[in-house]
């Protein structure tokens, strides 16, 4: 990561270091920093890909980060403490993975944000990520039907559990999209994703995410 980088990173972070004194770095504790410069380099974008199968066909899956160590902890911080300034941190990744999947000129849509998770947070992950990134996301999907929590379900089990649940816009249409999230564990949602908006006309050029888990589509396979 360059040095301009790293400083732009850091003033952004030090817009949220402002509003929520005292704090922390969201990576490793160190007092009084969003986020440290040791935690800012560890977020440096590794991008990898594979091949995610999805009902009648294959897309391209790209993720810059893996999720564990430091990018699970900042990318936990956002969703699960609100740290929404830290978003801004994780824009290289998002940017050097969407280059990677080819992703210039296509709209990019947003894995929708169930209305549970969108009222605890009051934000919706996929979209400031996107934003941060400074493009725009466009809301191309919607759930048909609640799914339940797909932790602790196996690859399969969160298969069956999203089959169906998403519907694309008829806005889809002839589109060239990348459908975007935060992470990606096993894929069954991102299939999901890419069903709705191919069966709504789309043509989806890839499918990114900040980062993977160890249990992404392309290690277990
Ligand atoms: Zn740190």
């Amino acid at each position: 990561m360059s040095r301009a980088l790293f400083l732009a990173v850091r003033a952004a972070c030090a817009d949220a270091l402002a509003l929520l004194l005292p704090v922390a770095c969201a990576g490793c504790d160190e007092p009084d920093t969003a986020l440290c410069e040791a935690c800012i380099l560890a977020l440096e974008p590794r991008p990898t890909h594979w091949t995610l199968e999805v009902p009648g066909g294959t897309v391209a899956l790209w993720s810059a980060l893996a999720f564990e160590g430091t990018p699970a902890r900042v990318v936990r911080a956002i969703k699960e403490d609100g740290r929404t300034g830290l978003a801004r941190a994780l824009a290289p990744a998002l940017e050097v993975a969407l280059a990677r999947a080819g992703a210039h000129g296509a709209r990019l849509v947003p894995v929708p944000t169930a209305r549970a998770s969108y009222r605890r947070r009051g934000f919706r992950v996929p979209d400031l990520l996107i934003r941060r990134a400074g493009r725009r996301p466009h809301r191309l999907l919607t759930y048909t039907r609640r799914t339940g929590d797909q932790r602790g379900l196996d690859r399969e089990s969160r298969r069956r559990n999203v089959a169906g649940s998403l519907r694309g816009s008829p806005d889809a249409a002839g589109r060239r999209v990348v459908v975007v999230d935060d992470v990606v564990t096993t894929g069954a949602t991102l299939a999901e994703a890419v069903r709705a908006l191919r069966a709504a006309g789309a043509d989806v050029v890839a499918a990114v995410t900040v980062a993977a888990t160890p249990r992404h589509p392309g290690r277990t396979r």
